[in-house]
């Protein structure tokens, strides 16, 4: 299951960052890239090193409201206006310096990245610093300016890609996409996540959100209790997205790897290990080669334990990516591991593997929720 990959490195995307003391910070991308380079994985036969453009105001558009880009440019400019009703302003989604730019620059390399695998340069692509899935067609949300995965798809819808089909196992909701597809029968979108109505953001994900008329059944969604464990969430990712992205048969298939639901991730409280994140990714290499003649175009995501975990998740994403996953030793290498140690002034693990957790006290209440969903996904 060889084919060339794409790694996209975009180092100019590091502006976006809003600000000291925010979760969602550029090191967590920088250090994976550091990380994929220390394992030696970009430099494997047939994977290629991708740049990027800033997305075009016409591209961005294929997605969002032209007066949401016009005040998105604004606000990051430093003009005064009401940017609250565009999402913007204190909490999640403060204002920063060059934050079109920022947002563009993130949207660009998704493109980029299903660009290259729309042309056939390369069967599988990663851009680590995507994946912000929760902004909306007129309004931020969620520490996201430009939803970069919806903005991938509807640009390989325009260029005449028939079927996408969306998978987003960050800890929170895909909601932005889902709800740009929502009326879209072409595109298939599946979230599994914590859901907690009323306390867990977003809010949404509840297993009845089925898609809008004309395109019922393409949304699909995996609400899990917090405190589920590694086995259960496994189990109920098995049980719902391989049939179901199978079943839809897609022609690309997008994925978000958001890894917000590590046990120790300050924003969320699902009980996952890495041990999760090497099967998931095992997975869907899997998925993309018998459902989409290998088509996959991945993105990073959630994810704020951004020196002791997301570079290991990410990186164990790109080795599934470039068929190393058995090879790929488990001690992370020195340099890496001083590097990281600088930055984040703590000691980060060594190896990429983690001692299982054992069963969560959310499991039972998981399964239920799975067979539900698998249940109703596969009859209707
Ligand atoms: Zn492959
Ligand atoms: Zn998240």
């Amino acid at each position: 299951m060889t084919g060339d990959v794409a790694l996209v490195r975009c180092p100019e995307a590091r502006i976006y960052d809003h600000g000291p003391g925010h979760p969602l910070r550029a090191d967590r991308v920088l250090l994976t890239w550091d990380l994929i380079e220390a394992t030696g994985l970009d430099g494997r036969p047939g994977v290629t090193r991708v740049g990027c453009e800033p997305a075009t105001d016409e591209v961005l558009g294929l997605v969002h409201t032209p007066d949401f880009i016009e005040a998105t440019k604004a606000a990051g400019g430093g003009e005064e206006g009401n940017w609250s009703r565009f999402g913007y302003g204190p909490g999640d989604n403060p204002i920063f310096d060059r934050m079109h730019q920022a947002g563009a620059l993130v949207a660009g390399a998704s493109v980029a990245a299903a660009a290259a695998v729309r042309r056939g340069d390369a069967l599988h692509a990663f851009n680590a610093a995507g994946g912000l899935h929760h902004a909306m067609p007129a309004r931020a949300s969620g520490f996201c300016v430009y939803d970069d995965p919806a903005i991938a798809i509807a640009w390989l819808l325009r260029e005449g890609v028939e079927r996408v089909a969306y998978v987003d196992v960050d800890v929170h909701h895909g909601d932005g996409v889902q709800a740009i597809f929502w009326d879209e029968p072409r595109v298939l979108t599946i979230s599994i996540h914590q859901y907690v109505p009323g306390w867990f953001f977003p809010g949404t994900g509840d297993a009845s959100e089925r898609g809008g008329p004309g395109a019922e059944g393409s949304a699909i969604n995996v609400p899990l209790p917090p405190d589920t464990g590694d086995d259960a969430w496994l189990e109920a990712f098995r049980a719902v997205v391989p049939p179901a992205v199978e079943r839809f048969g897609p022609d690309v298939l997008v994925t978000q790897l958001g890894c917000d639901t590590h046990a120790s991730d300050p924003l969320a409280s699902l009980r996952l290990t890495t041990r999760t994140y090497r099967a998931c990714a095992r997975e869907l290499h899997h998925l993309a080669h018998r459902a989409a003649a290998g088509r996959w175009v991945a993105t990073g995501g959630g994810g704020y334990q951004w020196a002791r975990v997301v570079p290991r998740a990410w990186t164990i994403a790109f080795a599934a990516m470039t068929d190393a996953l058995d090879e790929l030793p488990d001690e992370l290498p020195e340099g890496f591991i001083e590097e990281a140690e600088r930055r984040s002034g703590g000691a980060v693990p060594t190896t990429f593997s983690e001692a299982g957790l054992g069963p969560g006290p959310g499991d039972d209440r998981a399964r239920a929720v799975a067979d539900e969903v698998a249940r109703m996904v596969l009859a209707s």
